[in-house]
């Protein structure tokens, strides 16, 4: 991970790891005022929020969620953002009334080539979005800004931000020794705060604080010390965006399910465990990633809800309990996997940040006295998934040993990728 990380950050295309530049060179401090909003867009839901900011850090959110109705996952540019705007709109008019002007903040969790802070184009869709390809290269924030004016909305965006970044954002927001934030949702990503010298690939670039935010796009990542089953192929081979997002595809809420449902097809077809039901076990993504934990988690002395979810969802009437046992095992290999291989990149960036304990760091503090690191992390699958987290915080203590480990906290944040959204807008409509 921090080789590739190296590479991203040598040159545009030195590695599968973007390492994007945000322009966010700046992040809350705590001084930033006012009312504003965001809007989070990039996965299962939509959100709207309203943030108000202002007297020593506090902060009130209220929200609206919507999920993205299938069609406009796979429709135009102007049929999603139309959609976008107008449940916007109404959420400002019941907040605030009609004409109220406002600076947003807008999240969009795709990978974006940023041109400032509140401008930049799609790269390519990711997640199961697949909107026509001619959108990929337009401003995905003057897009947006159109569909606000045509729908009367006196709103514009002021930062367009990866859900990392607001994460990110809201968790410096709360504590400075935060550098680096973590989605473990329907998709995976992190970023962190590198410093602009070691950019190399932007030469001159500077700013007021020595630094800035890089949007790593880790979901993409890949490496040949990975070790890729047969599962990961066939799950890659259902997907849209074949040989991309090889990361994501093995941690993240899309496609734990389905990894595990490709399991135990290959075993229906090969033994008889399932009886005849192994048919029934070929219909992809009908495991869905709650259900798999929900099937890890069953406590019950005869697996009682595993054999609901058996019969109920993957219509598999009858299992014996010794099957039902393997169905627990294979969620937990495929769940285990997934959070160890999180762990990994979570000790890339601190290595790469010179805070995993492991020898001289760039700013020259020697072994023996990390500083104290926080990582904001978020995402449906982290914070609905005790044994996922669990897994997790066991692979961290494992790499860098419970001395090091006991200085690096995980922390979760709510609706970061969208209140630090809000805060960012706040930050760059009112400092520069
Ligand atoms: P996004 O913001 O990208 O839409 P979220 O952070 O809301 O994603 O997470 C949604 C994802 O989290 C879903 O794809 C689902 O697979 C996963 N998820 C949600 N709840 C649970 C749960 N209880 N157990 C496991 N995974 C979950
Ligand atoms: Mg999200």
């Amino acid at each position: 991970m921090v080789v590739e990380m190296h590479a991203g950050l040598a040159s545009d295309g030195g590695s599968k790891l973007k390492m994007l530049l945000t322009f966010v060179d700046a992040l809350p401090t705590g001084n930033e005022e006012g009312i504003y909003y965001a809007i989070d867009l990039g996965g299962t839901n939509f959100r709207a929020l309203r943030v108000e900011v202002g007297s020593g850090s506090v902060v009130t959110s209220r929200k609206v969620e919507l999920p993205i109705p299938e069609e406009l996952t796979k429709g135009t540019i102007e049929e999603l953002f139309n959609f976008v705007a107008i449940a916007l709109k109404d959420f400002v008019e019941r907040e605030d009334g009609k004409d109220e002007k406002r600076a947003l903040g807008f999240t969009f969790s795709f990978p974006v080539r940023q041109t400032s802070v509140s401008s930049g184009s799609l790269i390519r869709w990711t997640k199961g979005f697949s909107i026509e390809n001619a959108q990929v290269g337009k401003d995905v924030a003057q897009c947006l800004n159109e569909a606000l004016a045509m729908s009367g909305l006196n709103v514009r965006v002021t930062a367009l931000v990866n859900d990392t970044v607001g994460t990110l954002a809201l968790g410096h927001y709360h504590d400075e020794d935060t550098v680096a934030a973590v989605i473990i949702g329907a998709g995976t990503n992190a970023c962190y705060i590198e410093r602009t010298d070691a950019i190399i690939k932007c030469q001159g670039l500077l700013t007021n604080s020595g630094g800035m935010v890089v949007n790593m796009e880790w979901g993409n990542f890949w490496s040949s010390h990975l070790p890729r089953t047969p599962y990961d192929i066939s799950l890659d081979d259902e997907t849209q965006n074949r040989n991309d997002q090889g990361f994501e595809k093995m941690i993240s809420g899309i496609y734990l399910g389905e990894i595990a449902r490709l399991v135990l097809h290959r075993m229906a077809l090969e033994s008889d465990v399932f009886g005849d039901a192994a048919d029934n076990l070929s219909t992809p993504f009908t495991l869905s990633t709650p259900l798999l934990a929900a099937i890890r988690e069953d406590d019950s002395p005869d697996l009682s809800e595993v054999r609901r979810i058996l019969q109920e969802h993957l219509k598999i009437p009858d299992t014996p309990l010794k099957t039902r046992r393997l169905v627990v095992k294979v969620c937990d290999i495929v769940t285990r996997r997934a959070a160890r291989l999180a762990a990994a990149g979570i000790v890339g960036i601190l290595k790469k940040l010179g805070r995993d304990g492991s020898g001289v760091a760039s700013s020259g503090r020697t072994r023996g006295q990390p500083r104290r690191s926080v990582v904001a992390i978020e995402g449906g699958l982290y914070q609905g998934y005790p044994v996922f987290r669990e897994y997790l915080d066991e692979a961290l203590v494992e790499i860098l040993g419970e001395e090091v480990a006991r200085t690096v906290a995980l922390r979760v944040t709510e609706d970061g990728s969208g209140v630090g959204a809000a805060l960012l807008a706040a930050v760059y409509s009112s400092n520069r």
